[in-house]
């Protein structure tokens, strides 16, 4: 089953759908993507300290190489959208920094057969890098326009394993659960109990912690066979408000 357009895939449609891309353009395009993937590498290994992971696996990055961040933002040029930065998306939400996707994704640990739960869809990027990965993606997005948007863009760029809902993700999405591991994108001062409830025995569940004008910590939550959890905070970040009526 295909599951996502691959870079090359989707620069053959932009050919056959606008005539426009010139060879220059598609080669500047994986020039760029080359360059992002090793400015990933290079963050990985400079933040080892923190994170424990100097090198990302093999899997982590072929899904990076594989999803076209450029479809997913699409209202910037190549040289923005495969730049190691965040950027915005409307509705004053961000787009997360390619090396944090990357990372965030790593800690999972995702394997095949896995099922993930992600809270703030976004863009719908982070769920497609996460589809290549694992059997199946549940995404929550509080702001109905970009959980609709995402969808579409999901649908039209043949990513099949996604299931996108509009919804206040502090709270998970029970009917799904329990899942193998919950990946948060926007940071919260706490860890949302009924997440915690939703992972499985050993399930990892990746997220920020803290408020958005003072630190936040990417935190790997782990929960244990007795129902307890494990924290260990990996680094410094800087996310979004996880926003809601609570
Ligand atoms: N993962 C996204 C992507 O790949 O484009 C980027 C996520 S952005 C950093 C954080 C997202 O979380 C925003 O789209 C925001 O609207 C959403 N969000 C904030 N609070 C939320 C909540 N309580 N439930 C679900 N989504 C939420």
């Amino acid at each position: 089953m295909k599951r996502w357009l691959s870079l090359g895939a989707a620069l053959l449609a932009c050919l056959a759908a606008a005539g426009a891309c010139t060879a220059r353009e598609e080669a500047t395009v994986a020039e760029l993507q080359a360059q992002l993937l090793q400015q990933i590498k290079a963050d990985a290994w400079e933040t080892r300290g923190y994170t424990g992971r100097g090198v990302l696996s093999e899997r982590v990055m072929a899904a990076m190489a594989e999803v076209p961040r450029h479809e997913y933002v699409d209202r910037y040029g190549p040289a923005a959208a495969y730049a190691n930065r965040p950027l915005p998306i409307g509705h004053g939400q961000t787009i997360s920094q390619p090396f944090i996707v990357a990372l965030m994704t790593d800690l999972l640990n995702p394997e095949a057969d896995h099922v993930v739960l992600e809270i703030g869809t976004g863009s719908g990027y982070q769920a497609a890098v996460l589809a290549a990965l694992v059997s199946r993606v549940y995404s929550i997005e509080i702001i109905p326009e970009l959980a609709e948007s995402a969808e579409r863009r999901l649908a039209r760029l043949g990513v099949e394993n996604v299931a996108v809902k509009t919804g206040d993700g502090y709270y998970g999405w029970p009917e799904a659960g329990p899942f193998d591991g919950i990946i948060v994108t926007a940071v919260g001062p706490d860890i949302p109990p009924a997440l915690v409830a939703q992972l499985k025995p050993g399930g990892r569940m990746v997220l920020p912690v803290g408020t958005q004008y003072t630190a936040q910590n990417l935190t790997v939550v782990t929960r244990r066979a007795d129902g307890g959890t494990d924290e260990e905070q990996v680094l410094p970040v800087a996310f979004v408000p996880l926003t809601g009526d609570r």
